[in-house]
C-alpha cells in the first residue's frame, strides 16, 4: 500500500447508488486455497436518478476473474475494466439485466479475517463494513439491498456443516465426489455487509423459541466439537432476549431458525449477519471453571446487541458507513436496557458510565476526537469506536429521557413503520422521533455532529428569606480537531435537592407545578433555574443517573459530597459521590511530589468509614456495594488531571489510598470478605455473582495494606476458588506483587488451563496488565513464550492490548520501552491484520496529557511510525494522532 492518494470520504460526497441489485444468486465451491464463487446478479438501473452514466463499476479486492456475463452472453477483455479495487462495465443497458461474474479467493491466505476466511479448519466470513467485495465483485455500500439465495457445495468430510444467512431451503450428496450441498434462502432484502457463509466440522446445540404471535423458531449454536457443555448460557440469554424485545419493544424475531457460530479467530467482538450471527467463540463460550462472572455478564450482552440488530440494523440499516451509529448506538442503547431490565437494575448505569469515561471520554479530549456521526473518513474501519457505540447510545438515552420512555417507544414503532426494509440517515431516525412526540428536535442534533464531551457548571445559591434555591449552569463544548466553534447543546440534566435529613425536596420552578422526574432542560450557554419554596438549604444532587454525556463541575464542598455519598436517593449518583470524593484526594496527590504525594491518613479513613458503612448496608444490592470499594483507575485519574501527567505519580497515589482505606476499616472489610462467601454450588444469578464481586473488592483493598496475613488470604482465595471467578480475582490482585505467591499462583493457573485457548488469555492478560517495574521484560518474554502467536486475535489483545490499553505504568514507562514495545508488535501486525494494528495503535491517543519527557518519548516513537510504510488503517490513526495540536 502506498502512502498517497489516501483521500478522506465525506459524508457531503453521498450520492445515491446508479444501479441497484434486486437479487443474489450465489454458488460458492468451498476450497482452502481456491473458492470458486458464481455469482448472478439482477440489476436495474436506479429509478430516482435521471438516466444518464451507463457505466456499472463493482467492488472487488484481491480477487481472481474467471468470466463475466451480461445477459448471458459471456464478455470479452474489451467490454470491461479491471484495476485494484474495481470491475466496471462501459456500457450496459438502461434496463434491467443480468450479471453473471465468476471469481475465485483463497481463503486460506486471507490474514485479514475480512472476506472469507479459515479459523481453526472452518470456513467463515466477515464483511462488514467492506468484506463482501474481497468474496465476489459487487456493489458493496450498505444501500444496495439484495435478496440473497446461496449455494454452498463442500467437502462432506471437512465440512458437514453449511450455512448461510435465512432459511434452508435444500440439501444432499452431489454423487460420486464426496462433496455435499446446502441451499439457503434470505427473503429479507439487505445490505452486502449482512451476508455470511460458514462450511466447517462443528457440533451444534439446539433449543427453539416461541415467539409472541406462537411461531416456533429454532434456535442453533455452531461450536468446536467437545465445547457442547459451554453454550447453555449463551442460549439461555439468547431466548431472554428474544422475550424481552417483544416485551418491551414488540420487536418480532421473524425467521424459522436463528443460528449463532462461534469461531475463535475473529477480529472483533460478533457479527450481526441476518439469521446467522459469528461471534468470537470467547463471547459464546462459559462455564463456571473457565468463564468468570465478568465473560458472562459479556456473552449476555453481545449476544442480546447481536440479536437486536436484527431489527435495529438489519431490518431498518444504515445508508452509508458514516450513519454506523444509527444501527450502533441504537442497538448499545437496547442491550443496555436489557440488562438494567433484567438483571442489574441501577447497577448497569455505573458499569455503563464507567466504560463511557474510560475508553470515550479520552477518545473525545484527544487527537482522535470525531463527532458520533462522523462527517470525514480515511478508513471506515477505523471508526467502530467507543464514541459511535457508547456515545452514540448515550444520544439514545437522552432522547429516552428528553420524551420519556412512552415517547421514546412511540418514536421507535414509527421508525421501523416508516424504514422497514430501508437504508436510512441519523436525520430519519431523529424525525420520527420528533414526530411522534410533536417536539422540535433540531438543536438536539447538534450531538450527532459536534465532537467533544460537554462541560458542564453548575453552582447553587440558596436564599434564606426568599427561600429560594437558584442553580446557575453554564456549558462550554471545547474544539476538537477540525471543529473550533461549537453551538450550545440541549442537554437534560436531573436533579434533586435534598434536604438537611436526607429527604427529597420538592422542586417547583415558576408555576406550583412540581418538576416531573426532576429533569431540566439546559438549552443555552448560560441558564438559571430558581426553585421556590425550597424551605431549607439543600444539597443538590446534580445529573441524577448521568442523564448527559458531560463532564460535571459544581460548587459542592468536600462535605456535601459526603453527605450525598450517604444519602443520596439517586443509586448513580450516590455512587459518583464518592468517585467524586475519592478523586479529589487522588487527584491532589498526584499533583504533589515527593511526601506531599500521599493521601493524608485522616482523609483516608473519613472515605474509607463512608464507603465501608455503603458496602456493609444490606439493604443494597451487593453488586451495587462492590461498587463503591472499587476505587477511581489510574486511568480515571490521569483523565481527571488532564495535563502534566507523570503516571508513576498517579499510581503512587492510588496505591496510597488503597493502603490508608484498608488499614482504616480492615476489620469491616474482613467481616464483609467472611460474609459474603460462598454457601452453595456456582449460580450466575446477580445476587451470588454481585457477592464474589463484593468479596473480591475488599480482598483488593485488605492485600493494599500489605500486611502478610492478607498476603496469605489472598493466595487461599486462589487456591480453594471453585470457579473462574475467584481464581482470576485472586490472580489478579497477586499478579502485581513482588512474591513467591504470586508465581506460585502463576504456574498453578498455567499447568492447569495450557489446553484452554480462552482461559490462556486471562493468564497472559493478568501479567501483561501487572502494574510492576518490568513489566515491559514480562511482556517482550511472553511474546516468545511457545503459546502465544500472532496469528490469534484474542491473544493478541489479551497480551498486547491488555498492556497498551489496561497497564498505565507500564505501558508509559518513563523509558519509553512500553511505547517501543506496541510500535514494533503494531509493524509487524499491520502486514497480515491491518484492522488489528490500527486499534493497537489507539493506545497513543493520549500521549499529549502526559508530562513532557513521557511526551517526547511518545512523540519519537509516533515520528518514527509515520515514516514506515503502514496499510491506510493504520496510516490514518498514526497521522490523526501526531498531528492535533
Ligand atoms: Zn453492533
Amino acid at each position: 500500500m502506498h502512502q498517497s492518494g489516501r483521500k478522506p470520504k465525506l459524508l457531503t460526497d453521498y450520492a445515491p447508488p446508479a444501479y441497484l441489485i434486486d437479487e443474489v444468486e450465489l454458488d460458492v465451491a468451498l476450497d482452502p486455497k481456491a473458492a470458486r464463487v458464481a455469482s448472478k446478479l439482477k440489476l436495474r438501473p436506479n429509478p430516482d436518478l435521471v438516466a444518464g452514466a451507463r457505466r456499472l463499476a463493482l467492488d472487488g479486492e484481491g480477487l481472481s476473474l474467471q468470466s463475466v456475463a451480461l445477459d448471458g452472453i459471456r464478455l470479452s477483455r474489451e467490454d470491461y475494466a479491471l484495476k485494484e479495487g474495481s470491475l466496471s462495465i462501459a456500457s450496459v443497458p438502461a434496463k434491467p439485466f443480468t450479471l453473471e461474474i465468476v471469481t475465485l479467493c483463497d481463503p486460506e491466505a486471507n490474514t485479514a479475517l475480512s472476506g472469507l476466511y479459515r479459523s481453526n479448519g472452518t470456513y467463515c466470513t466477515q464483511c462488514e463494513p467492506e468484506g463482501f467485495r474481497r468474496i465476489t465483485y459487487f456493489i458493496d455500500r450498505p444501500d444496495v439491498l439484495a435478496v440473497f439465495t446461496v449455494r454452498i457445495e463442500a467437502d462432506r468430510v471437512g465440512a458437514p456443516v453449511l450455512l448461510s444467512n435465512g432459511n434452508l431451503i435444500a440439501q444432499g450428496e452431489i454423487e460420486g465426489t464426496g462433496r455435499h450441498f446446502a441451499v439457503w434462502h434470505d427473503p429479507f432484502p439487505k445490505p452486502s455487509y449482512l451476508f455470511a457463509l460458514v462450511g466447517g466440522d462443528l457440533a451444534c446445540v439446539s433449543d427453539s423459541f416461541t415467539t409472541a404471535s406462537g411461531r416456533k423458531v429454532a434456535l442453533n449454536i455452531y461450536v468446536e466439537h467437545g465445547k457442547e457443555d459451554r453454550c447453555a448460557w449463551a442460549m439461555d440469554s439468547l431466548k431472554r432476549a428474544m422475550r424481552w424485545d417483544e416485551e418491551r419493544f414488540g420487536r418480532e424475531y421473524d425467521l424459522d431458525m436463528f443460528n449463532i457460530v462461534a469461531v475463535s479467530d475473529f477480529n472483533m467482538g460478533a457479527m450481526e449477519n441476518k439469521g446467522l450471527n459469528i461471534f468470537n467463540d470467547k463471547l459464546v463460550l462459559a462455564r463456571p471453571d473457565t468463564a468468570s462472572d465478568a465473560d458472562y455478564a459479556s456473552i449476555e450482552s453481545v449476544i442480546a446487541h447481536e440479536y437486536f440488530h436484527n431489527w435495529t440494523g438489519n431490518r431498518v440499516t444504515c445508508r452509508d458507513w458514516f450513519q454506523l451509529c444509527l444501527k450502533e448506538g441504537l442497538t448499545v442503547f437496547r442491550d443496555e436496557e436489557f440488562t438494567a431490565d433484567t438483571r442489574l437494575g441501577p447497577v448497569q448505569r455505573v458499569v455503563d458510565v464507567r466504560l463511557l469515561k474510560t475508553h470515550q471520554f479520552p477518545e473525545d479530549a484527544g487527537p482522535l476526537a470525531h463527532p458520533v456521526r462522523p462527517a470525514s473518513y480515511i478508513e471506515i474501519n477505523n471508526f467502530y469506536t467507543s464514541t459511535v457505540y457508547e456515545k452514540g447510545a448515550e444520544l439514545c438515552r437522552m432522547l429516552q429521557t428528553l420524551l420519556g420512555r412512552d415517547g421514546f417507544r412511540k418514536g421507535l414503532d414509527l421508525y421501523f413503520e416508516r424504514h422497514d426494509g430501508q437504508a436510512v440517515t441519523v436525520e430519519d431516525f431523529v424525525a420520527a422521533m420528533a414526530h411522534a412526540s410533536g417536539r422540535d428536535l433540531s438543536q438536539f442534533m447538534l450531538w450527532y455532529t459536534q465532537a467533544g464531551t460537554p462541560e458542564l457548571a453548575c453552582s447553587l445559591d440558596y436564599d434564606v428569606h426568599a427561600k429560594t434555591a437558584r442553580l446557575a449552569v453554564s456549558q462550554v463544548v471545547p474544539p476538537t480537531p477540525g471543529q473550533t466553534k461549537k453551538e450550545p447543546m440541549l442537554i437534560p440534566l436531573k436533579v434533586g435537592l435534598i434536604g438537611a435529613n436526607g429527604d427529597e425536596l420538592p422542586l417547583k420552578l415558576d408555576d406550583d407545578t412540581p418538576l416531573a422526574g426532576g429533569l431540566l432542560e439546559v438549552t443555552q450557554r448560560e441558564q438559571v433555574f430558581e426553585f421556590r419554596d425550597v424551605p431549607s438549604p439543600p444539597t443538590p444532587s446534580l445529573l441524577r443517573g448521568f442523564s448527559a454525556p458531560v463532564r460535571l463541575t459544581t460548587s459542592l464542598d468536600p462535605g456535601q459530597i459526603e453527605f450525598l455519598m450517604l444519602h443520596d436517593s439517586d443509586p448513580f449518583n450516590r455512587w459518583q459521590a464518592a468517585q467524586t470524593y475519592a478523586l479529589t484526594l487522588l487527584t491532589a496527590a498526584a499533583r504533589g511530589k515527593g511526601d506531599r504525594a500521599r493521601v493524608t491518613d485522616k482523609a483516608a479513613a473519613r472515605l474509607g468509614q463512608s464507603l465501608g458503612a455503603t458496602a456493609s448496608d444490606a439493604a443494597l444490592l451487593p453488586a451495587y456495594r462492590a461498587e463503591f470499594l472499587k476505587l477511581p483507575s489510574e486511568s480515571d485519574i490521569a483523565r481527571e488531571l488532564g495535563r502534566s501527567v507523570d503516571t508513576d505519580a498517579v499510581h503512587t497515589a492510588r496505591e496510597t489510598l488503597r493502603a490508608a482505606i484498608g488499614n482504616a476499616i480492615r476489620e469491616e472489610l474482613a467481616g464483609l470478605y467472611e460474609r459474603a462467601a460462598p454457601s452453595g454450588p456456582y449460580s450466575s444469578d446477580p445476587e451470588s455473582a454481585g457477592r464474589r464481586a463484593l468479596r473480591s473488592a475488599a480482598l483488593d483493598l485488605l492485600v493494599g495494606t500489605g500486611e502478610p496475613a492478607e498476603l496469605a488470604r489472598a493466595e487461599r482465595h486462589y487456591r480453594e476458588a471453585a470457579n473462574m471467578t475467584d481464581a482470576i480475582a485472586a490472580l489478579a490482585i497477586l499478579s502485581h506483587l513482588e512474591s513467591p505467591a504470586r508465581d506460585r499462583a502463576l504456574d498453578d493457573f498455567y499447568a492447569r488451563w495450557q489446553e484452554e485457548p480462552l482461559v490462556l488469555d486471562k493468564w497472559f492478560a493478568v501479567q501483561a496488565r501487572a502494574a510492576r517495574p518490568d513489566s515491559v521484560e514480562t511482556v517482550q518474554t511472553l511474546l516468545s513464550h511457545p503459546k502465544f502467536s500472532l496469528k490469534n486475535p484474542n491473544r493478541i489483545r489479551a497480551l498486547i492490548g491488555s498492556f497498551a490499553q489496561a497497564n498505565p505504568t507500564g505501558f508509559n514507562r518513563a523509558d519509553g520501552g512500553g511505547y517501543r514495545l506496541l510500535a514494533d508488535q503494531a509493524l509487524e501486525i499491520d502486514r497480515f491484520n491491518p484492522h488489528l494494528a490500527a486499534r493497537l495503535l489507539g493506545a497513543f491517543e493520549s500521549w499529549r496529557i502526559l508530562e513532557p519527557h513521557r511526551q517526547a518519548r511518545a512523540k519519537a516513537v509516533l515520528e518514527d511510525l509515520a515514516a514506515r510504510t503502514l496499510s491506510t488503517d493504520s496510516y490514518e490513526i498514526v497521522t490523526k494522532t501526531l498531528a492535533a495540536g
